[in-house]
C-alpha cells in the first residue's frame, strides 16, 4: 500500500510528466500498487502524484451495472479530455488528499477522455454522470489542478 499524499502538498499542484511507452517494469508496478491502494481505501479514483509520483497515470473505479453490479479498473495513461459538453452539471466530489472534506464541484456533463492504455494504444472514452466527474476529477491531478480550486460549495 502506498502512502497518500495530502493536501496542501506542491506535487498536487504540479503537472505531471508524460509517460513513455513500452511501460517500464517500475511503472507496471506503479499502476499495480495504485489500484491496491485506492481499493484498500475504498476511493473511486487515485492519480500518481497523489502517491508522490509524477508522472501522467490515473486508476479510476468504473461501476458498471448491467445485469448486476461490478467494478472495473480503468487505467489513464496521458490522458486528456478533448471534448467538453457545454451543458454543465453540479457534482459532489471527494478526494483521498482531503480527507472527510466533501465539495460540489461544477463541471461540464458530458467529455470524451482521449489516452493510452497499458500497451500505449490510443483510446477515446464518453462518460457522463458520475464517470464524468470521477474522470475529469483525476485528469485535474495530473495537471496539477487540485479540485478546490473549483469547488462552488462545502457539503456538510
Ligand atoms: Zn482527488
Amino acid at each position: 500500500m502506498l502512502q497518500i499524499v495530502k493536501y496542501p502538498d506542491p506535487i498536487l499542484e504540479s503537472e505531471c510528466q508524460e509517460v513513455a511507452f513500452p511501460l517500464s517494469e517500475e511503472d507496471k508496478e506503479l499502476i499495480a500498487d495504485m489500484i491496491a491502494t485506492m481499493d484498500s481505501v475504498q476511493g473511486a479514483g487515485l492519480a500518481a502524484n497523489q502517491v508522490g509520483v509524477s508522472k501522467k497515470i490515473c486508476v479510476i473505479k468504473m461501476i458498471k451495472k448491467h445485469k448486476r453490479v461490478k467494478t472495473e479498473n480503468l487505467v489513464l495513461i496521458n490522458p486528456k479530455i478533448i471534448m467538453e459538453s457545454a451543458v454543465r452539471c453540479l457534482f459532489p466530489e471527494g478526494c483521498l488528499s482531503l480527507p472527510g472534506k466533501y465539495y460540489y464541484v461544477e463541471r461540464p456533463c458530458n467529455i470524451i477522455v482521449q489516452y493510452q492504455d497499458e500497451n500505449g494504444k490510443i483510446r477515446k472514452l464518453q462518460a457522463n454522470k458520475f464517470l464524468s466527474s470521477q474522470i475529469q476529477h483525476e485528469v485535474d491531478h495530473l495537471y496539477g489542478i487540485f479540485y478546490t480550486s473549483k469547488a462552488r460549495e462545502e457539503i456538510k
